[in-house]
């Protein structure tokens, strides 16, 4: 089982974008995929119109079975979402014992999945240092903007910082590009940085296209909305690269 967090300090890189049309993906390929949101933005059961009585604040806080919290979105798709009562966790979990902890320990009973993926909130806070040390993977998406390589190089440091302090292993094993225009000198230029910085860890970049915006406003990931589009080719061929990275199973 490969549990991943899709993780950036940074907001509006496409962490939600990715969480939900990677999971897609991969489970259009057969792979039995969990997404827990832990953002309390929601965004992930918003963009696809699911809901569920019990969210990841029941998961964390009120002790809820995690079974309970699942609901299924499509085959091979689940999600735990997560609404604005999430942001009252942190609070909670702060003066809890082994606090960092806490969602590893929640989830334990899970294991019947290929991928877990964990859309993380825009912050280096408690609940994302809880993500850091459940995952055995990072997925970092990077937008090919200006400061993109900032937030990158911030969030490697975070990585081995907290691998360091809680004697964990988890490894940044992808850094995606995202919103990428080739037209742009900026995106071109931003690009060959990242690349000559972390080389094999780099993906396919996945193209600024409007369909992917507009898609969560249907409520529908990139290949129900737009099959044919640049984004879902984009978000197919990632999936397929990730797949082949089967070792971190
Ligand atoms: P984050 O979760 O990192 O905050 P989102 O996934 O919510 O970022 O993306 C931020 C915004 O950018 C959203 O409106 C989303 O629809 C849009 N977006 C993401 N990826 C692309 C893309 N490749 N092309 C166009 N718009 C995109
Ligand atoms: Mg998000």
């Amino acid at each position: 089982m490969r549990k991943i967090c899709i993780i950036n300090q940074k907001g509006g890189v496409a962490k939600t974008t990715t969480t939900i049309n990677l999971a897609t993906a991969l489970a259009a390929n057969e792979k039995r995929v969990l997404i827990i949101d832990l953002d309390p933005q929601g965004n992930v059961g918003t963009s696809l119109c699911v809901q569920n009585e019990k969210t990841t604040y029941d998961l964390i806080i009120n002790d809820a079975d995690p079974y309970d919290c699942i609901v299924n979105v499509s085959p091979g798709l689940d999600i735990i979402t997560s609404d604005s009562s999430l942001a009252k966790a942190e609070l909670i979990m702060s003066g809890q014992t082994s606090r960092e902890t806490i969602l590893a320990r929640k989830l334990e009973p899970i294991f019947n999945y290929d991928y877990i993926l964990i859309d993380c909130p825009p912050s280096l806070s408690l609940l994302n240092v809880n993500a850091l040390l459940y995952a055995n993977e990072a997925f970092v998406p990077v937008s090919t903007d200006f400061l993109a390589l900032d937030a990158l190089k911030k969030m490697s440091k975070t990585v081995s910082e907290i691998n360091e302090l809680f004697d964990h292993d988890i490894k940044i094993t992808s850094v995606i590009p995202t919103l990428y225009d080739r037209r742009s000198k900026a995106c071109v230029a931003t690009l060959k940085e990242i690349k000559r910085g972390y080389e094999e860890l780099v993906t396919n970049p996945i193209r600024m296209n409007s369909k992917l915006r507009e898609a969560p406003s249907q409520g529908k990931d990139i290949f129900e909305y737009a099959k044919r589009s640049p984004g879902a080719l984009d978000y197919k061929k990632l999936a397929l690269l990730v797949m082949e990275a089967e070792e971190y199973a």
